[in-house]
């Protein structure tokens, strides 16, 4: 089975081809500034690239680009569209979906509900799926939620300490993100140490642009950094992670900012590039601190002491931790992130080989745990691409 996935951004349309029968990306790419002017990158599995400027008016536009490329002579990878047996469509917010769905008109018209959860996430998705839809007919397309592996968070976890009949009105909750990543990796570290993952306590770090710690119970997500939105937790690229929430009102009542601007603070201003005044890149971060920069020294020393924080945290409210994982940009490729983010836990057992860690291998698992550590510390790199067409492939099977 030949499964496209899709992860449809507001301006931008990524695609990954996956040949499901040999586990090998057939082709992958990305479509940009879709509705502003527009650009694509596409690779083929054996390296053909294409680079352009190409009209991308909407999503549809990018669509039939995409196919172009699949099928097309030059850099295509297979002979139709027929070829493509199903779609995967990536959502940030699934709102009450504890598991993917296969899409049909009920799923949309619920899908197109939560766009109010996910104001910037999710309008894209239901554009991408109504694209496809348009001009792939009726291939089943199946889309995978960031959400869907956090909805098993017991009450007493997700509610937010507020009026209850806000959770019942609105559903405001702490609903967590980047489900797809951890879902991944703690499957492939429970795999790679051979035990049953109910068998595990887990604290799952995903740390890139956007970061969340999970921690991961009985083979379930049993809490989560992020919140009612992805603006929670952990500081990160550009968005603040967790502030005492009256921050929120001083700013709009007493400085007179809009609940816009307020928003765009939070989200696009305040995290790495807030602090330093520099960057919203964790590596320009590390050069900074390197020449000296004060405040790219304290960034560093937020960031490490919130993530140590968080990982006691999880690990207190599991009654302990097993394994603890690394992953995404910072996660997988980060020794310093990894060495300063965990220092001083040895009383948890977390102990770090720190040759292997300052010499880690990229790109595949790597237990850096030192000898006498009693909690497995894992780099795994994480795949959701993989993990949405597993997903689609299955759902796609069982609905046949
Ligand atoms: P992601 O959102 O998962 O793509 O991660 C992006 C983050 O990963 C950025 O802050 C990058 O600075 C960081 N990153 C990527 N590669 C490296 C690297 N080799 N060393 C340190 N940080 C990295």
């Amino acid at each position: 089975m030949n499964v496209l996935v899709i992860n449809s951004g507001s301006s931008s349309l990524k695609y990954q081809l996956f040949d499901m029968d040999t586990k090998k990306v057939l082709a992958k790419g990305l479509c940009e500034r879709i509705g502003i002017d527009g650009a694509v990158k596409h690779t083929a599995w054996d390296g053909r690239t294409y680079k352009n400027e190409v009209t991308l008016n909407n999503h549809d536009d990018a669509i039939k680009v995409v196919i172009g490329l699949l099928t097309g002579s030059e850099y295509g990878v297979i002979d139709s569209v027929k070829d493509i047996d199903a779609i995967g469509q990536r959502v940030a917010h699934g709102g009450k979906f504890k598991e993917s769905v296969l899409v049909d008109d009920e799923a949309l018209a619920y899908l197109r509900t939560t766009e109010k959860l996910a104001p910037l996430h999710n309008p894209p998705v239901v554009k991408g799926i109504e694209a496809c839809k348009k001009i792939m007919g009726n291939v089943p397309q199946v889309t995978v939620f960031d959400t869907s592996f956090h909805t098993t968070m017991p009450e007493h976890v997700y509610l937010f300490p507020l009026p209850y009949e806000l959770y019942e009105k609105y559903q405001i909750k702490r609903y967590g993100f980047h489900g797809t990543s951890h879902r991944y990796v703690s499957a492939k570290a429970a795999e790679f140490l051979g035990k049953d993952i109910k068998d595990l306590k887990i604290v799952s770090c995903h740390l890139g642009n956007g970061s969340s710690i999970t921690a991961i119970k009985d083979g379930k997500s049993f809490d989560t950094t992020m919140g009612f939105t992805p603006l929670d937790g952990i500081m990160m690229g550009t968005r603040s992670g967790s502030i005492d929430p009256a921050v929120v009102t001083y700013l709009i009542k007493d400085e007179g900012m809009t609940a816009a601007e307020v928003d765009s603070l939070l989200n696009k201003k305040s995290g790495f590039l807030g602090v330093t005044g520099i960057s919203s890149d964790w590596r320009d971060v590390c050069a900074a601190a390197e020449k000296g920069e004060h405040m790219a020294v304290v960034a560093k020393n937020m960031v490490a002491h919130q993530l140590r924080k968080y990982i006691g945290a999880f690990a207190a409210a599991m009654g302990g931790i097993d394994v603890l994982i690394f992953t995404a940009g910072i996660g997988e490729n980060s020794d310093q992130m990894r060495e300063i983010g965990t220092e001083g836990l040895e009383f948890l057992g977390i102990k770090l080989n720190q040759e292997l860690n300052h010499n880690c291998p990229r790109g595949e698992l790597v237990d850096l745990s030192a000898p006498d550590a009693t909690v497995k510390t894992l780099v795994i790199p994480t795949d959701e691409e993989y993990m949405i067409a597993l997903d689609t492939e299955r759902i796609v099977n069982a609905s046949k």
